[in-house]
C-alpha cells in the first residue's frame, strides 16, 4: 500500500489562501479551504495591483484571466495641495509599460482562482465555515477543529486569515505592532445607481491625493467605474457627523475647480462612511511544526501604495515553491517524523525567503505615511508647496517616482524554485 496521500488545510480563501490552495492544487495536492464568509461580501477591499504583484500572477499563469476581469490600468498618480496641482506621475513611473498598476475586482479575481482550483479536483471548498481551534499533538499542529465541532486533520495549516488571524493567536504568535496614527474613512460616490453621475469624471483614471485645511483624502474610479474615497483622520478622533451635503462640500473645498464642480453635483451618490482602522504588524515568527502564516497573518500592511494584494499574492507563490515538493510525494524512504523535518524545513524557508521583503516594505510606507502626515498637520508646508507648485512640483515627482521603485516591484525577483 502506498504512502497516504499529503492534505493541506487553509483557512482563508483570500488572495493569499486562494491563490496557494491553486497552486497546490494544480500540483495534484489535496487541499481543504476554510473559509468563513459565504459568498465574495468583500465590498471595501484592495483592487491595486502593483507590478510586484502582477510579476507573481504572471508566474501564477494567472495574467490571461485577469484581463477577461473588470479591471483599469491607472493613468498616474494626482497629487493636490490646498487646491493647487503639485505634480503628477504617470504610470508606469519609467517601469515596464506592458505592466502599470491595475486596478482589478477583488471578487471577481477570487472566484476565478476558486472556480480553477475546484476544476482540478484536488480542492474540497468548505464555506461559509468557521476554523476556531488548531489540534495540536506531540508539540506539532495537526489540524484545525471547525465551528460546528467537526475537526480536519491535516499534514500542514496554513492559516491566511486576514490581519486579525484568530489561528495566529492560536498558535501562540505574537504580532509586533507599529503605532498607527491613523484610521480611513471610506466612502463610496456612485451609491447603488451609477446613472446618478453627474457626467464624465474629472480623474481620468488618476488615483488622486489632494491635502488642504480639511485634512488629507484619496479618491480614484474603481475597476468596475465607481468611485471611491478614502479620508484620513487621527485615530483618537471620532468619526465626524456629517451629512452627505457636509462631507462633499469637505472634500469640494480643497479640490481644482473641475473636481469641484463635479463633486458638489455627486452628493445623491455618496455612501459611507465605513471607519477602517489601519494596523500595521509583523508576527513574530511565521511558522511552528505543522503550521504556517501568510499574507495579512503574518504582516498586516500599511494602505500607503497598496501593498497588501501584492504581498499576499507574491507569499503565496514563493510558498508554493516550497511546499509543492515536500507534499506532492511523501517521501516512503522516510518515516513520518523525518517527513515531517522536511515539511517543517519548507515552512522555516518560506519565511526566510518572504520576511526582509515585508519588513523593507513596511518601513518604506511608514516613510511615506511620515512625510503625509508633516503635511497634513503642517499648514505653512502646505502653504509654501502650494505656491511653488509650478516651480518645484516636476523636481518634486521625480524625486517621488524614483522613491516608489521598491513599494511598486517588490525587492526580490520571482523565480520558480529550481
Ligand atoms: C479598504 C481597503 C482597501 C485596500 N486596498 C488595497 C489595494 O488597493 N491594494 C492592496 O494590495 N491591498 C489593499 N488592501 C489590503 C488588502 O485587501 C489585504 O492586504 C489583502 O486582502 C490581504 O490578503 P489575505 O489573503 O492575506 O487576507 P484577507 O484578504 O484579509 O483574507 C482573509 C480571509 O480569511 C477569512 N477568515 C478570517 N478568519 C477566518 C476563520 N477563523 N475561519 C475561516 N475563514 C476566516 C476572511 O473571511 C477572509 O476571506 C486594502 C484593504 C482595505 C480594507
Amino acid at each position: 500500500m502506498g504512502a497516504p496521500a499529503s492534505r493541506v488545510v487553509i483557512v482563508g480563501a483570500g488572495p493569499a489562501g486562494a491563490t496557494l490552495a491553486l497552486l497546490l492544487c494544480r500540483a495534484g495536492i489535496g487541499v481543504t479551504l476554510v473559509e468563513s464568509n459565504s459568498g465574495q461580501r468583500r465590498c471595501f477591499r484592495g483592487e491595486a495591483l502593483m507590478p510586484s504583484g502582477l510579476a507573481a500572477l504572471e508566474q501564477m499563469a494567472l495574467l490571461p484571466q485577469l484581463k477577461a476581469l473588470p479591471h483599469r490600468p491607472l493613468a498616474g498618480w494626482r497629487f493636490v495641495v490646498n487646491g493647487r496641482e503639485l505634480f503628477t506621475a504617470a504610470e508606469p513611473l519609467g517601469g515596464d509599460p506592458q505592466r502599470p498598476c491595475t486596478l482589478v475586482s477583488q471578487p471577481a479575481f477570487l472566484d476565478v482562482v476558486l472556480r480553477q482550483a475546484l476544476a482540478t479536483n484536488h480542492l474540497e471548498l468548505l464555506a461559509p465555515t468557521t476554523a476556531k481551534q488548531l489540534i495540536w499533538q506531540a508539540g506539532r499542529i495537526s489540524g484545525v477543529v471547525l465551528g460546528d465541532g467537526r475537526r480536519l486533520a491535516a499534514d500542514a495549516v496554513v492559516a491566511c486569515d486576514g490581519r486579525s488571524s484568530r489561528l495566529r493567536q492560536e498558535a501562540g504568535i505574537s504580532l509586533s505592532t507599529g503605532s498607527s496614527p491613523i484610521d480611513v474613512l471610506w466612502f463610496d460616490l456612485d451609491g447603488p445607481d451609477p446613472g446618478t453621475r453627474p457626467g464624465p469624471c474629472p480623474l481620468q483614471g488618476h488615483f488622486t491625493t489632494l491635502v488642504g485645511h480639511q485634512g488629507v483624502f484619496s479618491l480614484f474610479e474603481s475597476a468596475n467605474g465607481g468611485i471611491q474615497l478614502g479620508w484620513v483622520l487621527d485615530a483618537t478622533q471620532p468619526t465626524p457627523q456629517r451629512s452627505p451635503q457636509e462631507w462633499i462640500a469637505s472634500f469640494a473645498s480643497q479640490c481644482p475647480p473641475d473636481l469641484a464642480n463635479w463633486l458638489n453635483q455627486s452628493a445623491a451618490g455618496l455612501q459611507g462612511p465605513t471607519r477602517l482602522s489601519v494596523q500595521v504588524g509583523l508576527a513574530e515568527s511565521w511558522w511552528k511544526p505543522g503550521f504556517l502564516l501568510l499574507g495579512d497573518a503574518a504582516h498586516p500592511m500599511g494602505p500607503v501604495r497598496a501593498q497588501g494584494i501584492n504581498m499576499a499574492l507574491r507569499d503565496a507563490w514563493v510558498a508554493s515553491q516550497h511546499l509543492i515538493p515536500v507534499f506532492q510525494t511523501v517521501k516512503q524512504s522516510l518515516n513520518p517524523p523525518q517527513n515531517q523535518l522536511l515539511q517543517d524545513s519548507a515552512l522555516a524557508a518560506i519565511e526566510q525567503a518572504r520576511r526582509s521583503e515585508i519588513q523593507t516594505l513596511q518601513t518604506l510606507q511608514a516613510q511615506e505615511a511620515q512625510r503625509g502626515e508633516q503635511l497634513r498637520h503642517n499648514a505653512l508646508l502646505r502653504c509654501a508647496l502650494a505656491v511653488s507648485a509650478p516651480w518645484v512640483g516636476g523636481a518634486l515627482g521625480h524625486h517621488w517616482s524614483q522613491l516608489q521603485k521598491p513599494l511598486r516591484e517588490g525587492l526580490a525577483t520571482l523565480l520558480p524554485a529550481p
